[in-house]
């Protein structure tokens, strides 16, 4: 059993994402004050106390968003909750490969299992920046190019690793095109599960219908195929 922490804020916009009130957010500015101005969320000390109290039960901690790198805290956060004898989970985007570096280069600081979304080939993730992208990264951005970087470093890293791919209505990620994010994926599991509409950052996906499980399980086939570990859920 684990504990999931889900923080605010994004620096993607997939049309497609179903936590649209978490990723809005974020755009309260810090933790503090979104927990402050956004009904539903509660403060790092009380979700900390509610893991402690639970420690008998838990087997670790999911530390997802929104994407949680974002969230400047992360380091001394995770190291907090290893230091109870609980292993980390951590869920990124991958759009912020120097906080990955830094996370990775401590031991006390290093997730102890990685989920690597893979959302479109790296070429096309200018498709999914919001207009004004505010980034912690120093140099000019560039999201294809930061993903590329991230998977590098979770490969190198050592660390136990999943990817994940959502199947898209239509034609928006055709099978071919994993053949560009196959070199992004190691031997580590690389899960594919059906887009289901409701509750969309962009309304109108909420008026699609879902793919079908078909649909995932020809992308993990692909995946097969390029010599992956695809498997649909
Ligand atoms: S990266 Fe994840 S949380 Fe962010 S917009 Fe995309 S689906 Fe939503």
């Amino acid at each position: 059993m684990a504990a999931a922490l889900f923080f605010p804020g994004c620096n993607l916009r997939c049309p497609w994402c179903q936590n649209r009130e978490l990723v809005l957010a974020g755009q309260a500015g810090s933790l503090e004050n979104a927990v402050s101005r956004v009904q539903g969320l509660v403060s790092l000390e009380d979700a900390l106390a509610h893991i402690r109290k639970r420690l008998s039960v838990l087997g670790g901690v999911v530390i997802s968003g929104g994407e949680p790198t974002l969230y400047r805290g992360l380091a001394p956060l995770i190291g907090e909750i290893k230091s109870l004898g609980l292993p980390v989970k951590l869920d990124t985007n991958g759009l912020t490969p120097l906080i990955l570096e830094k996370l990775f280069a401590n031991e006390t600081t290093r997730p102890s299992y990685i989920a690597l979304d893979l959302k479109l080939p790296p070429e096309r993730y200018g498709e999914l920046l919001p207009q004004k992208t505010v980034t912690i990264e120093k140099d000019a951005f560039n999201a294809g190019e930061a993903l590329v970087r991230s998977a590098l470093l979770i490969r190198e890293s050592g660390i136990a690793r999943e990817y994940r791919t959502l199947a898209l209505p239509g034609d928006y990620l055709r099978p071919e095109e994993l053949t560009a994010l196959a070199p992004l994926v190691d031997g580590g599991p690389w899960y594919f599960r059906t887009f289901v509409p409701g509750n969309c950052l962009e309304s109108a996906w909420d008026d699609l219908s879902a793919p079908g499980a078909e649909k995932a399980e020809l992308l993990a086939e692909k995946a097969r195929l390029l010599g992956k570990q695809g498997i649909s859920r």
